[in-house]
């Protein structure tokens, strides 16, 4: 890449497979983050990437900030994850019976994350929690639960009051289709407030299957728990014999090797991961302790399975993954490279004196457009979501790709070389001036 683009750049190719797609998907996507809803203007499509960058479908170059919404830590398409893809492509791509490449990839997940006794894989972030709920209510015999606004955990009917992500973006606080019956039975506390988690516990005695959290917001930006909030819920729980998942489809192996509950060291009943332990294939997972995970089928009658779960290709580009996150040295060095984006960012905000604040754990980083530190989700949206929109364009303009909303984390990847980096802050200071002269 060459020196920044100053100019708009030009997307008639784009422009025109985008209309296509309008006519036969439903908002010309598959999934409503993609959409350019909340910044204007239409998403870029995406011919080809490869490490920290993507080109869109006019040849047109970015610095991924995106990457495939925190999947792939690597990069796009790192030559060993390809190979090895590609290697059992060519032995079968789906069996529907056992492989041994499934007990390799639990196996490594039970090495970075002890709680986790007994894992069964699914194919995406909404199964896993889904199911880590149904399990938690069949154990405790109780229906309600207990999650955090602006916290994302998929679009299952229960996860869909409050919640953050797309929810977020395009402003949609409660469902329709989401019966009454059982949207009542989730209980929303603000992120990071222990008292209303207490609150909610004295309310609903002895009704509380589970509290489910994020331990490290990043679906309404990055939000970290002030200190001993997760001990806080652990304590809690334990307490009231209600199960404590965290969901860790965003920081597992993200924040490091054993996730979150490593960083804080805390253990929960049952976890959920997604995104990096399928190397960007569809996967994700649920596990926990082996009393617990024992009740699902076909040991026990909590029921839940699929055609494609631990799809023998996604396992092997998890597999390829995770043995390269476990080299010596790697979370030490993708950290050094957020933390060099990170610190560019703060002695920008502090040259400009603009109303913004960033906020960054390990390669998970929002800049939110508030002169405020943001706690929780009503922190989040009293952003100013226009100047967003400016920034994000303005950005992309200069050949940078963020996630298209305010409510979103970029993520970092071993791939972003420190010029990459610094390319990007450069971009930053122009893109900021221009959103702080906006609206
Ligand atoms: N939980 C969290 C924390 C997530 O960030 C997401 C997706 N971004 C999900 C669950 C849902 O995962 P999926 O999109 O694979 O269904």
């Amino acid at each position: 890449m060459s020196a920044l683009k100053l100019v708009k750049m030009e997307r008639p190719r784009s422009e025109e497979i985008f209309r296509r797609a309008t006519e036969v998907l439903v908002g010309g996507v598959n999934s409503p983050v993609r959409a350019f809803r909340a910044v204007g203007g239409d998403p870029i499509v995406v011919d080809r990437a490869a490490g920290a960058r993507l080109w869109d479908a006019d040849g047109n170059e970015y610095i991924d900030y995106v990457c495939s919404w925190g999947a792939l830590i690597l990069g796009h398409a790192h030559p060993k994850v390809v190979e090895a893809i590609a290697t059992q492509a060519r032995r079968g791509t789906s069996y529907g019976m056992p492989t041994e490449l499934e007990i390799e990839l639990a196996a490594r997940l039970r090495t970075a994350l002890p709680s986790c006794e007994k894992v069964r894989f699914v194919s995406s972030g909404t199964e896993a929690t889904m199911s880590a709920v149904r399990l938690a209510r069949a154990a405790t015999g109780r229906d309600f639960i207990i999650k955090f606004e602006g916290c994302y955990h998929g679009h299952s009917d229960s996860f869909l009051s409050e919640a953050g992500s797309g929810l977020a973006t395009l402003g949609i606080a409660a469902c329709p289709g989401v019966p009454q019956a059982l949207a009542a039975l989730t209980l929303n506390a603000p992120y990071n407030d222990i008292a209303a988690v207490q609150k909610l516990f004295d309310r609903h005695r002895d009704k509380i299957a589970a509290v489910i959290v994020e331990p490290i917001a990043a679906n309404m930006g990055v939000v970290p728990p002030i200190a001993g909030f997760l001990q806080n819920l652990r304590d809690l729980t334990t307490r009231h014999a209600a199960l404590l998942i965290f969901d860790e489809v965003i920081s597992g192996f993200r924040v490091c090797y054993g996730g979150a509950q490593t960083v804080f060291g805390i253990a929960p009943d049952l976890t959920t991961l997604g995104k990096i332990i399928g190397g960007g294939l569809p996967v994700a997972a649920y596990g926990g302790r082996r009393d617990l995970m024992d009740r699902v089928a076909p040991l026990g009658p909590v029921y839940q399975a699929g055609t494609l779960s631990g799809n023998p290709l996604a396992m092997s580009a998890g597999i390829a993954t995770l043995d390269l996150l476990a080299a010596p040295g790697f979370y030490e060095s993708l950290d050094a490279r957020a933390k060099r984006l990170g610190d560019g960012i703060a002695a920008v905000l502090r040259e400009t004196g603009a109303s913004a604040t960033a906020a960054r754990v390990g390669s998970l980083l929002t800049l939110f457009f508030s002169g405020e530190t943001v706690r929780d989700y009503a922190g989040a949206k009293k952003c100013d979501t226009r100047r967003f929109a400016t920034f994000f364009r303005a950005m992309l303009d200069r050949g940078v790709f963020l996630a298209p909303s305010q409510f979103e984390a970029l993520f970092v990847s071993s791939a972003h070389s420190d010029a990459d980096i610094d390319r990007t802050i450069s971009a930053f200071r122009e893109s900021l001036a221009s959103a702080m002269e906006s609206s």
